[in-house]
């Protein structure tokens, strides 16, 4: 059982931008609740309340035992846009936009030896088998060094943790019915049918 998803957001200048927001001098770190997690499931079970789940796709990095990252996925940062949006010009929480049941599904987890190698890969994401979002990891704001440093300075950061470390730009609402293809360049693919 993951007990909790650090993200963090606007890790990549491009999606800051599309969203109207500015690029942060400093990391931006939000909780998504470790329950809102599905391991390499095939299916993304809609809320029925709302019709404007956005896609994310994120790198995931996995803490263990020692706090030091020996394993990663791919993780759908689910978000509910507009109750993100009427949240934020409240100055409210985001928990509802971001931490709703199963905003977060994440690919099967695969070895990181060193996180050197994490650093310069595609990360896409294909909707019905369209290019939706393509980013490069190089293009990061904050590195992964970076951006682990602070959450475990931070925060209470407990073995299996998650760190989501940020999505390019493309999001867009999910329908159901749509098909979905995440890939890390080299590392992992998965796949999700909407419901
Ligand atoms: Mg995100």
């Amino acid at each position: 059982m993951i007990q909790n998803v650090w993200a963090v957001g606007r890790n990549y200048a491009e999606h800051a931008k599309e969203l109207g927001n500015e690029v942060p001098t400093e990391p931006m770190i939000f909780l998504k609740a470790g329950s809102t997690t599905t391991l390499a499931a095939k299916e993304i079970h809609l809320p029925s309340w709302t019709q404007e789940v956005h896609h994310e796709v994120e790198l995931a990095l996995r803490f263990d035992d020692n706090l030091q990252i020996e394993e990663a996925c791919l993780a759908l940062d689910l978000t509910e846009r507009a109750k993100q949006n009427q949240l934020k010009a409240k100055g409210h929480p985001w928990t509802l936009a971001k931490s709703f049941k199963e905003s977060c599904p994440l690919s099967p987890f695969f070895p990181v030896a060193d996180l050197e190698e994490l650093k310069k890969l595609d990360l896409v994401l294909k909707i019905n088998g369209e290019i939706r979002q393509k980013g490069n990891t190089s293009q990061m704001i904050f590195s992964l060094e970076k951006l682990i440093d602070y959450v475990r300075r931070h925060f209470p950061v407990v073995p299996g943790d998650l760190l989501l470390t940020g999505t390019p730009s493309g999001v867009g609402p999910l329908q159901r019915g749509d098909h979905l293809e995440a890939e890390i360049q080299g590392k992992m693919k998965h796949s999700w049918n909407v419901l």
